[in-house]
């Protein structure tokens, strides 16, 4: 049963898709075709001409007596590569000694192919007892503007229940941070350096800001979560001045800020406006502006939430072993999901070594993808009630 799975899965590697932009539509092409040819019914849905979603479906069998809509989800982009670095083909699909190589093994070609396999293997049969439906997203690794622009469509508003095969080496993710990304910039006057006084210096007030943020007297929050820890905050990049003899009239920094679940954007627009107003005490003529960037949400589902517990009960039956719950430290597309229309619990979970994500080399073994295929047909055919 394995042998068309692999193929599939050596097509999709050769296939480049690195984000940001190059080659997404062609892996979209393939899939797309590959669906088709077997009769499932794909939407080919153009997020822009180069970042393209797919969204296939199968119905259940007339006879199902509860069937629930299962949600399978995964993304079509990877990293870039840097092919100098690497001593197999990123884009040959090589298997060798029961591996399989290539940019996107890990994350996560192997998990679109998982639940694309599923979907191809389920839809010969009629006694289905869910109705299934797969959402394919373009550039999760950057904007997760496919899965965004999915939700707004209200793709997911239908959804009992998702899966989203990122390779977590066997573990069970059911929380993830977010991120809020904003810049904080000041604007001032220019004037000669030789007369400052004539200017207004921004880069003074941006280092006042910086101060603030820095000193005993903020914190972001005090709020922790069990499992992903505090909220994270650090300035990445600062900006600033027109030149080495003009006072600058314009100075900023970017700072990204990692969430969790009840503390996202606006408390971290809130916490710096309280900054603002500390420092306008100060200074009157003093003003900063904050422009948010990025926000994706973080996101929870409750660690016994019923569709987890199968999730987890059919990850220890294929492994034999029990199936760790954990905290996913960086996002994934389940963040874009979550505030559809209606609430439902998302896992995110496969068998597939994480490791080697993003790395040279990247590669899993053939046997982890035969154990995610499983755990997909396994929850595509569980009679929920
Ligand atoms: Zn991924």
């Amino acid at each position: 049963m394995l042998t068309e799975p692999i193929t599939y899965l050596q097509r999709c590697l050769q296939i480049p898709s690195t984000n940001p932009l190059d080659g997404e539509e062609n892996v979209a092409t393939y899939i797309y075709e590959l669906l088709t040819s077997h009769g499932i019914k794909t939407d080919w849905i153009e997020v822009s001409p180069k970042r393209i979603c797919l969204v296939a479906t199968i119905e259940a069998g007339a006879a199902a007596v509860h069937p629930k809509t299962i949600g399978f989800s995964g993304h079509l982009d990877t990293v870039p590569v840097k092919i100098s670095e690497w001593t197999k083909d990123p884009f040959g699909g090589a298997i060798e000694d029961g591996r399989i190589y290539g940019r996107g093994a890990s994350d996560m070609k192997s998990g679109v192919m998982a639940m694309v396999s599923t979907m191809i293997e389920l839809n010969q049969r009629d006694d289905l007892p869910n109705r299934l439906k797969l959402l394919i997203t373009s550039d999760e690794e950057n904007g997760m503007t496919g899965a965004r622009h999915l939700t707004a469509r209200g793709d997911a508003d239908d959804l009992d229940a998702l899966l989203i095969t990122e390779p977590t080496s066997g573990f069970l993710g059911y929380s993830q941070k977010g991120v809020v990304g904003v810049e904080i910039s000041c604007v001032g006057k220019s004037a000669h350096s030789s007369s400052p006084q004539l200017g207004k210096n921004a880069i003074d007030d941006l280092y006042r800001v910086i101060r603030e943020i820095k000193s005993d007297r903020f914190t972001m929050t005090d709020q922790r979560h069990p499992d992903l820890g505090p909220v994270v905050a650090s300035i990445t990049s600062i900006t600033g001045g027109e030149g080495p003899n003009v006072i600058p009239s314009r100075a900023a920094f970017y700072m990204d800020i990692r969430t969790i679940p009840g503390f996202g954007r606006e408390q971290v627009l809130q916490a710096l406006e309280e900054v603002n107003q500390r420092l306008r005490q100060q200074d009157d003529t003093f003003s900063m502006k904050v422009t948010v960037i990025k926000d994706i949400p973080s996101c929870e589902t409750e660690r016994d939430d019923p569709f987890l517990q199968i999730v987890a009960d059919t990850m220890e039956f294929i492994r034999q072993q029990p199936t760790k719950r954990v905290a996913i430290p960086g996002g994934t597309d389940g963040a874009m999901f979550s505030p559809a229309a209606r609430n439902f619990p998302i896992a995110v979970a496969s068998f597939h070594d994480f490791r080697l994500a993003h790395q040279i080399d990247e590669s899993i073994p053939l046997s982890e993808y035969a154990e995610t295929i499983e755990l997909c047909m396994r929850l595509a055919l569980h009679s929920y009630s």
